[in-house]
């Protein structure tokens, strides 16, 4: 599959191995173990000598024909998938850090995983070192000082801020770093880490993979011999993708490619509206030339994405007035999928700051999360002029 684009491998990666009777579609197996009559075989299969399942834990078809999908659109050696984005973070990490080491990574990382980082691992005595983000000068120097893990999310949430991988990934190789990249937000539409040095890419399949805001799932790709460790640490602590889900990723992954773009072309067109618009203070968008990781994210993504955020004036009373008059967007706390989703940052990212360390982080109360779904865009901006227009005058032009 090197020779052929992503938008077919999208529909056509990873599924032949995995298909029964002749039929076109990949089944949801059920079964929670796979019978062998013959004893040999049966052992072949166990140690890996022969190819086939064994017990629902360690792999099962449906999840199988996911994981490979996901691993050639990522030009990966070797997957594993997990139950959601969440549990490839923690495994991968648990994996990969014990007592005495030291991670680098980003302030702005996904609310969960910056609680991996802040609450859990130092309980384990790992050391975690957190950078401001898109200041690399600041995060080669932590590099530099030795550790075993650096862990990077670009763009990142809600700012869609943008560190630049190449760069990092080899100032972490140097110092002998395993360099890990969480790319839920630009899919490998967008972007592929691993092509520009890093050793893992991590996804929550939840988000734009699955695209229907349906399933949930998580996976990592990379190198053969780091992948089969972090199975190995998932295969026994348990953190399996359900076939169903695995079914329903797959499902919706064959779009991949359609959908992406057309977020990718809906996104920027609403950010470029909204700039226009005097309520809005201030618009992040990584295609947008003003945008600080700008040049980054143009050298390395193919595009730009479908997420972007807005800061409207008059604070939390706008957008408390402002996103129940919204009508084509789910007022939720996911993203990626199909539909518009919108969001405070105060409610869904940064639920567990105050608005002290929100502030200290670059998000201002009055910030809105927009997650662009593939509607038609003149709908999603007349949606969202209607709703602006419906404001009354007093709360925001008091704060002008
Ligand atoms: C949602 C998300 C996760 C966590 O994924 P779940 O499937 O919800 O566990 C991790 N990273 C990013 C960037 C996300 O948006």
């Amino acid at each position: 599959m090197k020779d052929i684009k992503q938008g077919t491998r999208a529909i056509w990666a990873g599924e032949k191995d995995s298909l029964a009777f002749g039929a076109t579609q990949v089944p949801v197996v059920h079964s929670v173990s796979f019978g062998y009559d013959d004893m040999d075989e049966w052992y072949e299969v166990a140690i890996g000598n022969k190819k086939g399942h064994i017990y629902g834990r360690n792999t099962n078809p449906t999840v199988q024909a996911f994981e490979e999908k996901i691993r050639i659109l990522e030009d990966a050696e070797a997957v594993t998938s997990f139950s959601t984005g969440m549990a490839a973070i923690s495994n991968t990490l648990g994996t990969l850090l014990h007592p005495g080491d030291r991670v680098v990574s980003i302030k702005d990382t996904y609310g969960g995983t910056n609680k991996i980082f802040t609450e859990f691992l130092p309980k384990q005595h790992v050391e975690v070192e957190l950078c401001e983000t898109g200041n690399h000068e600041a995060i080669e120097k932590e590099i530099a000082k030795g550790c075993k893990v650096l862990y990077l999310e670009t763009p990142t949430n809600p700012t869609v801020k943008i560190t630049d991988i190449e760069r990092m990934a080899k100032a972490g190789r140097k110092a002998g770093a395993i360099v890990v990249v969480d790319n839920t937000f630009a899919t490998p539409i967008n972007q592929q880490p691993l092509a520009l040095g890093a050793d893992l890419v991590i996804h929550s399949a939840t988000k734009f993979l699955g695209g229907h805001a349906d399933a949930l799932g998580g996976c990592v790709c990379g190198s053969k011999e780091l992948v089969e460790q972090i199975y190995h640490y998932r295969e026994i602590n348990g953190a399996t993708l359900d076939p169903m889900a695995a079914y329903l990723l797959l499902r919706g992954m064959k779009t991949l490619k359609l959908r992406i773009d057309k977020q990718n072309e809906n996104a920027m067109a609403v950010a470029k509206y909204l700039q226009s618009v005097d309520i809005v203070d201030d618009v992040f968008y990584p295609g947008l030339e003003g945008h600080a990781g700008h040049e980054i994210a143009k050298k390395q993504m193919a595009d730009f994405g479908g997420m972007l955020s807005f800061a409207v004036k008059g604070g939390v009373e706008t957008v408390r007035q402002l996103l129940p008059k919204l009508q084509y967007a789910n007022r939720a706390a996911n993203l990626g999928s199909v539909e518009t989703v919108v969001g405070p940052s105060r409610t869904t990212s940064h639920v567990e700051c105050t608005p002290e360390e929100r502030a200290a982080m670059g998000i201002p109360e009055g910030l809105i999360r927009y997650s662009a779904g593939i509607e038609d865009v003149e709908d999603l901006i007349g949606d969202l002029e209607q709703a602006f227009q419906s404001l009354p005058k007093s709360l925001y032009e008091s704060v002008v």
